[in-house]
């Protein structure tokens, strides 16, 4: 087991590559705070962690309202001890090509996207300096590496979310603490099985690999990053797109 006793906080923990990273972390030997604005669905993952043996926290919190996140840290801390990984995943999309796309679809994702991963690193990172160890692993998209027309909002986010990780490494490097980001291509999730198969075809050829990826498929990124094999690894981006742009 690569995380023995490692506390670890997944926001956006209640279902699909979130719920996989939860899974994977707690197989590794971590206790996980699973975080989401759905406490109904966070609970459930929660309750499955505990079957593996685990400690687990289920709490509902909306990564976008500051004040939240800094009572979520502090409650990471008293209910499970410490506060070691932190996977910075909630994410959400409001498609629409730019001219047509309005300012609060525009708003409602930068704010979830890329200010919810800032409010969840500055409150984590105040007790991983202390303890001087920790890792930050933020879920960006191979969208933000290469654009993708109807998702100027969303793009723009993950290639925001780049930018902050490389600068959060640079920041608390001596201190113990890297940073890195995981950039999914097309995974299969209820996003993707909502796609008209001819749709889902089309993308697989575009795929070198031939197929979308899983959940698991990220989630084993963000056990390798969160480990101590990913030690002298910060500011990195790894993509998961099975070829899909490289
Ligand atoms: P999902 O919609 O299935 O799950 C997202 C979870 O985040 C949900 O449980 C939701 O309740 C929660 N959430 C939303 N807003 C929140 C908020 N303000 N505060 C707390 N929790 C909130 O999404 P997914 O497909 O599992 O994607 C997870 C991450 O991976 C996202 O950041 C997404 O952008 C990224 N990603 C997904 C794909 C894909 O193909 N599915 C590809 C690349 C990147």
């Amino acid at each position: 087991m690569r995380l023995k006793e490692k506390i670890s906080l997944v926001t956006g923990g209640g279902q699909g590559i979130g719920r996989a990273i939860a899974l994977k972390l707690a197989r590794e030997g971590s206790h996980v705070a699973v975080v989401d604005v759905n406490l109904e669905k966070a609970r459930e993952v929660a309750k499955e962690l505990e079957a593996m043996g685990r400690k687990a926290l289920a709490l509902k919190v909306d990564v976008v309202d500051q004040k939240e996140t800094e009572e979520m840290a502090e409650t990471v801390v008293s209910g499970l001890g410490a506060l070691h990984i932190l996977v910075n995943n909630a994410g959400i999309t409001k498609d629409a090509l730019v001219l047509r796309m309005k300012e609060d679809e525009w708003d409602m994702v930068l704010d979830v996207n890329l200010k919810g991963p800032y409010n969840c690193t500055r409150s984590a990172v105040k007790l991983m300096s202390k303890q001087r160890w920790g890792r930050i692993v933020n879920i960006a998209s191979i969208v933000g590496l290469m654009g993708n027309a109807g998702q100027g909002n969303y793009s723009a986010s993950k290639a925001g979310l780049i930018g902050f990780t490389k600068t959060v490494a640079r920041e608390f490097a001596t201190r113990g603490i890297t940073c890195n980001a995981v950039a999914p291509g097309f995974i299969e999730t209820r996003m993707t099985e909502a796609l008209p198969e001819k749709v889902r075809e089309e993308l697989s050829r575009q795929i070198p690999m031939g197929r979308l990826g899983t959940p698991d498929d990220v989630a084993d990124a963000v056990v390798f990053l969160a480990s101590d094999a990913a030690a002298y690894i910060t500011g990195h981006v790894l993509s998961v797109n099975g070829g899909m742009y490289m």
